[in-house]
């Protein structure tokens, strides 16, 4: 498997997001090849800002697993992590993390860039365009 394949599976979570009305955003969990949490962008239904895809997806994980350190596993996240996140995923000691599109307003890469484990593999840009145009129209239809 891919990160194409696995950045297909996290797209397909933002589209529930926008049919929700939510942000557009979507995470997945992938350990041994296998997708262990599936989530979205929750911040409206839940009334909570802190509900990012990111945040949901590694709590997730983390109960699938019974430990709360998800070192062997990959998250994929359609949007750069915001700094919260970055900091959540941190925490985790995620092993790798794969970005779609880059948040050049609030992805932790511009304030915060040294955020993640030091062990932790950093990828983004893959399925960019994809990633970036459901959030484009979903804040289209909102002005
Ligand atoms: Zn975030």
């Amino acid at each position: 498997m891919t990160d194409v394949y696995f950045m297909q599976q996290a797209l397909r979570e933002a589209a529930y997001a926008f049919d929700e009305g939510e942000v557009p955003i979507g995470a997945v969990v992938v350990c041994a090849g296998n997708i262990i949490a599936k989530a979205h962008n929750l911040t409206e239904r839940l009334n909570d800002v802190t509900a990012h895809a990111e945040m949901q997806a590694v709590t997730m994980a983390a109960n699938y697993l019974g430990g709360k350190y998800l070192n062997d596993c990959t998250l994929y996240v359609t949007l750069e992590p915001c700094v919260m996140c970055a900091g959540a995923l941190a925490w985790a000691h995620i092993g790798r993390v794969v970005f779609g599109a880059y948040d050049d307003k609030r992805g932790f890469g511009r304030f915060a860039p040294k955020a993640l484990h030091t062990k932790t593999e950093l990828v983004g840009g893959v399925m960019a365009q994809e990633c970036g145009e459901i959030l484009q129209r979903f804040f289209s239809t909102k002005r």
